[in-house]
């Protein structure tokens, strides 16, 4: 499109290069960061605003964040004692005073500043090696700076364009803003438009608050809308249907030493509803750590196996899947359903996989080794997910594809990470979910307790003695595997060490995750047996594992680790009859966190997801959950409220199928969403 008559016709989609003030060069360097098109090029929203109406004189500056106008000299870099980090440093002076300011890893701030001209520093005035001084500003000239509305916004520097480049840029198209189309058919018309222009050009703090607010909303919707079509697609597609059998399952419960509690009983029914239909099932079993997921998937299993259907099973460990093999083998065995473990360490794969292809075995249990090309079934019928976090959209999808062909497999999801209302109705809202909110009965609950490292002596060393004379297990996790050179972290080997040199009586060994698989269930084996005392380790032994003798887990460096994740660890003991301990070691003599004594206080790991989720993002509780996918631009998951109200927009807007013809840009923007949130 000609330059000229961009304004008219305004096509979002078009090249950067369209703009004024965008040529080759700097289109370069916008595509290399994603920004390719106008559309991109509007939402590259700033990351802040800055407040220059008011600077801080040097002589009244008080420690925090500060803004001062000043100039800059005798600035110098240096390369640290340690290697990798360079330290910028100079002096900033205005009339009434000067102060020091530090950067680290910025030297090209050394070419940046010319000594006549005035600049304005945003940064944090802190105590550093013992002297005060502006840590790490951002910078801009004074003479650039509008500061009529007194606000200033930050762009994330993208290579050779720095925050102030794109501020220049972004003006130049100032009065492209106005069209704008609209995008949502839930809002008033012309919200769009004004709330993009208000993001870059905002004239309060409260205009920019409003115009976010709305960018929010409509990443919300989006997210949402992927997943209720993903849902969508998913029931277009066909599986074949597994009779339900009541019979078989009255003869499975009576041979269980355990009654099921009232949500297994309840979960497994959903499943068996779900897997008598001619769509594949789509379900998410979520359950806190001990809730018995592992029956559920096993009456699952054993559904589609007397029905002819082959069921795998993917678990995020050699451990787990060992576990899952020996705990399912026993109770599927009896109605002469072949159960096989496969993992990286199973001696005859050969021979399994072509037993997998020709139908003779019904159940396969592994790890990654089930996902290679050379895993074929003859009729997939049910694939279970364990730990389904773990696993990324390709992986899962490529255990969907082994089913025959034209069908899709029924997929039974599980998780024991809670999964927040919220992330429910966004993130998951392709799914339907199961939840086992209540534990088997007798379980005792595990008393938790913050420790500081010097207080292991005197507090832990007694528990430990206890714990073993009474003959009963320990797990000690440790943060790293090898030793830390800073000394900020005990390793496994570390630790392990240490404790075998004072209980020299005591069985001590350590696992990790870079051990041969082998070792490790060599070594996981001897535990679940009892004949090791203490099992120092990484967190390899997060999820599943189940030994109920053991009865106290210890944490070290807790304030490292996710909410979400010291739950599951907990979850670890508390499995069997003796009253059962978890000790949170923080480094250093701080004062615990606020969210360390959340753990103290609560057993209910939806509880702790909800506070993990607001003071540390999604990310935390979905840690790799498809490569930072969830790193929305602007929107807040915790955002209960706003998330409510695009629910019911999506929902809404489903209602009339033109929609989707006439809201082009919206739905061509939400594939990378629907990548996200797909489980099929
Ligand atoms: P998770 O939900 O963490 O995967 P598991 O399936 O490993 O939990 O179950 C934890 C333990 O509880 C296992 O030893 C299992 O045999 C036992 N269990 C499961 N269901 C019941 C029940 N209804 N009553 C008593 N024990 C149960
Ligand atoms: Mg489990």
């Amino acid at each position: 499109m000609a330059r000229g008559t961009f304004g008219q016709g305004m096509n979002l989609f078009d090249s950067v290069e369209e703009l004024k003030g965008v040529g080759p060069k700097t289109a370069e360097v916008l595509k290399k960061y994603g920004i390719r098109t106008v559309r991109d090029y509007f939402y590259n929203l700033p990351r802040d605003y800055e407040n220059y109406e008011a600077p801080v004189s040097i002589s009244e500056i008080r420690p925090g964040k500060v803004v001062v106008r000043g100039r800059i000299d005798k600035i110098t870099t240096r390369r640290a004692r340690r290697r990798n980090l360079s330290v910028t440093e100079g002096i900033i002076s205005d009339k009434t005073g000067s102060i020091k300011v530090i950067w680290f890893n910025q030297s090209y701030r050394v070419r940046q500043f010319s000594p006549e001209k005035e600049y304005y520093f945003t940064g944090s005035y802190e105590l550093k090696n013992g002297r005060y001084s502006l840590m790490s500003p951002s910078a801009a000239l004074a003479s650039d700076i509008d500061t009529s509305s007194g606000l200033n916004p930050i762009y994330v520097a993208h290579g050779s364009l720095k925050s102030h480049d794109f501020q220049r840029l972004i003006g130049l198209s100032r009065d492209q803003f106005n069209t704008i189309p609209d995008f949502l058919p839930s809002v008033q018309s012309g919200t769009r438009k004004k709330a993009l222009f208000y993001a870059h050009f905002p004239d309060s703090l409260e205009s920019a608050k409003r115009a976010r607010d709305y960018l929010a909303y409509e990443e919300l919707f989006e997210l949402i809308l992927a997943a209720r079509l993903n849902r969508q697609e998913n029931e277009k597609l066909q599986a074949e249907p597994v009779p339900f059998q009541l019979e078989k399952v009255k003869e499975f419960l009576g041979k269980l030493p355990f009654e099921l509690t009232g949500a297994q009983k309840k979960a497994a029914w959903e499943i068996f509803q779900d897997m008598e239909k001619e769509v594949p099932m789509n379900r998410l079993l979520q359950g806190d750590v001990g809730s018995g997921k592992t029956m559920v998937a096993a009456l699952a299993a054993m559904m589609a196996a007397i029905n002819g259907k082959q069921v795998a099973l993917l678990a995020p460990t050699a451990i787990l899947a060992l576990q899952h093999y020996e705990k399912l083998r026993k109770v599927l065995e009896p109605f002469r359903i072949t159960v096989t473990l496969l993992t990286g360490a199973t001696k005859d794969k050969k021979n399994i996989k072509e037993n997998t292809k020709n139908g003779k075995i019904n159940f396969v249990i592994g790890t990654h080794a089930l996902l290679t090309d050379d895993t074929e079934f003859s009729r997939l019928g049910l694939v279970i997910i364990d730990e389904q976090h773990r696993f990324g959209v390709e992986q899962r999808q490529k255990l969907v594809l082994k089913s025959p062909d034209g069908l899709a497999p029924h997929l039974l999801a599980m998780t024991a990470t809670p999964i927040p209302r919220s992330l429910q109705l966004t993130v998951f809202g392709d799914l339907d979910v199961s939840v086992l909110n209540e534990l088997p009965k007798g379980r005792k609950p595990i008393k938790t307790e913050i420790l500081r490292e010097i207080d292991i002596k005197a507090r832990l060393y007694p528990k430990l003695l206890e714990t073993i004379q009474n003959k009963s297990q320990v797990y000690w996790v440790c943060k790293a595997i090898d030793d830390d050179p800073r000394g900020e972290t005990v390793s496994v080997k570390k630790r392990a060490e240490r404790l075998k040199t004072l209980f020299p009586k005591f069985r001590i060994e350590f696992l990790h995750g870079r051990m041969k698989p082998v070792e490790k269930d060599e070594i996981m084996e001897r535990f679940s047996e009892g004949k090791i005392d203490i099992l120092v380790s990484t967190t390899v032994i997060e999820v599943g594992v189940d030994v109920p003798n053991a009865s106290v887990m210890i944490i070290e460096n807790a304030e490292s680790y996710g909410l979400a994740q010291i739950h599951q660890l907990r979850g670890r003991v508390g499995r069997g009859s003796a009253a059962s301990f978890c000790y949170l070691l923080t480094s250093g003599d701080l004062k615990p966190s606020r969210r360390l004594m959340e753990l103290e206080k609560s057993s209910d790991g939806f509880y702790l997801a909800e506070v993990d989720l607001k003071m540390r993002g999604p990310g935390e509780i979905y840690g790799a959950l498809q490569h930072g996918a969830l790193d929305l631009r602007i929107a807040s998951l915790a955002d209960t409220r706003l998330i409510a109200r695009a629910q019911k927009d999506v929902l809404e807007f489903l209602k009339n199928p033109k929609n989707m013809l006439k809201y082009k840009e919206l739905m061509q923007g939400i594939t990378k969403y629907q990548q996200i949130t797909t489980l099929n």
